[in-house]
């Protein structure tokens, strides 16, 4: 057998299904994008490999699934924080993205959060934000993977209004070629993003459901993330967000929904009915002060559950480490003793499960023959990270990012040894410079 690329791995997670277990001085064969052997390591497999990393003083494990983010929101890092969401979002965000995104906006933003991702482990991300067609064309470029949610609500969004008249009236034609122009590429999906139940009527989430089975994409969504949402939603409507998709038609398996920190007993059983899945965002919850999401009751009813950072505005770091890390010790604290979520619980949130949620566990989140080749590679030679008695438990709660050594995706290597391969990190850096000074005139 030969191989296009042949890693020799000291320590490797495998994330086969979901278990956790940890093999040393294994070997993985990749050809093609895909890995085609996972065996202990043999001098023999070394020389039928075209390009060969020696990894085996590192951990190697399935690159990390960011399943929902604003990846231009890096922009807004460190803008307006420590302020609550409703307060955040109406009197603080949403104003000046009205002012401030535009095409060069997105360029910019979605390299630098590409950068981060790449740098902090993550070969998945799951975005919904605007120019969906520039945040694709980025991310092709980048080498990662992923969904991108063209944004559905009931206002123009900043690229309709740049349109003129004609850009909201235009938006489904806009979608349907966004849909059509990357159909195809194996990387870079098409998605639908209604943006909340807040800002969609019944029409808009309506038209919403009926164009995601028209496209055959997947609907990404906030759902039930703040108090003041679920109490809303109830005066207005007499019903729960939840409820309200339900009855709508919006649950199903093609949707997942970013939060869902308020759920009632019903909501929990409409949505493990519909086979639906959701997206915890420990990190954007706490800051945000939106309260803490059930995410032990939703995995015991069966409901698929992926990780996320949310944009970087409300985190305010990309890591999936922070995820998990962060997204452990909120469950402990809400759910007092008798820990609800574990080290083995975050990363499987970060890979084996969160790819089944995002409908892509029969390509990614494992490292086994028959996936793309998505993986990651950590430093062990360095003092927070020694001794190395547990790799899952030293993953979680001691790994930050910054130890990421080697990210290849679909067999590509993005990032290796310090150096970014894909990006030109120097020159996005500029690009953020000039962008800053721009934005701080918005302020
Ligand atoms: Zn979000």
């Amino acid at each position: 057998m030969s191989f296009d690329l042949g890693i020799r791995a000291g320590h490797l997670l495998t994330m086969k299904g979901g278990l956790g277990d940890v093999a040393t001085d294994q070997f993985i064969g990749i050809k093609d994008g895909l890995i085609i052997e996972v065996a202990p390591f043999q001098s023999s497999q070394q020389k039928a490999a075209g390009q060969f990393y020696d990894l085996s003083s590192k951990i190697v494990l399935p690159g990390l699934i960011n399943a929902h983010t604003h990846l231009s929101m890096v922009l807004f890092r460190g803008y307006e924080d420590d302020r609550p969401f409703q307060e955040w979002l109406f009197k603080y965000i949403l104003p000046l993205e009205a002012k401030s995104v535009r095409e060069e906006f997105i360029r910019v933003g979605t390299s630098l959060a590409a950068l981060e991702s790449i740098r902090f482990g993550t070969t998945f991300v799951n975005d919904m934000y605007f120019f969906c067609n520039t945040a694709a064309d980025v991310l092709i470029q980048s080498g990662l993977r992923a969904h991108v949610a063209w944004p559905f609500m009931d206002f123009e969004t900043p690229e309709e209004r740049s349109q003129g008249p004609a850009g909201i009236q235009n938006r489904v034609s806009n979608f349907k070629k966004f849909c059509e122009k990357y159909a195809t590429h194996p990387r870079v999906r098409p998605a639908i993003g209604p943006h909340a139940p807040y800002s969609c009527s019944d029409n808009t989430l309506r038209e919403v459901e009926a164009l995601s089975r028209e496209m055959a994409v997947p609907i990404h969504i906030h759902l039930s993330e703040s108090q003041t949402e679920f109490d809303e939603s109830l005066k207005k409507y007499g019903k729960s967000p939840t409820k309200r998709l339900h009855d709508l038609g919006l649950l199903s398996p093609n949707l997942i929904a970013a939060h869902c920190v308020h759920f009632t007993d019903e909501d929990i059983e409409l949505f493990k009915n519909s086979g639906a899945a959701m997206i915890y965002n420990p990190d954007s919850n706490m800051k945000l002060s939106s309260g803490t999401a059930p995410i032990a009751r939703f995995r015991k009813a069966g409901i698929p559950v992926a990780l996320g950072t949310d944009g970087a505005a409300s985190n305010n770091d990309l890591s999936m480490f922070g995820a998990m890390d962060i997204g452990t010790k909120l469950q402990k604290l809400a759910g007092g003793e008798g820990a609800t979520m574990g080290a083995l619980d975050a990363l499987n949130l970060a890979t084996y499960e969160g790819a089944h949620a995002l409908g892509m566990g029969n390509q990614i989140g494992t490292i086994e023959v028959g996936k793309r080749a998505d993986i990651i590679a950590l430093r062990t030679d360095l003092p927070h990270v020694k001794p190395l008695y547990s790799v899952l438990s030293q993953l979680v709660y001691a790994y930050q990012g910054l130890e990421v050594d080697t990210v290849i995706c679909d067999g590509n290597t993005l990032f290796h040894q310090d150096r970014f391969l894909t990006l030109d990190a120097n020159a996005i850096y500029q690009d953020t410079e000039k962008m800053r000074l721009q934005l701080r005139q918005s302020f």
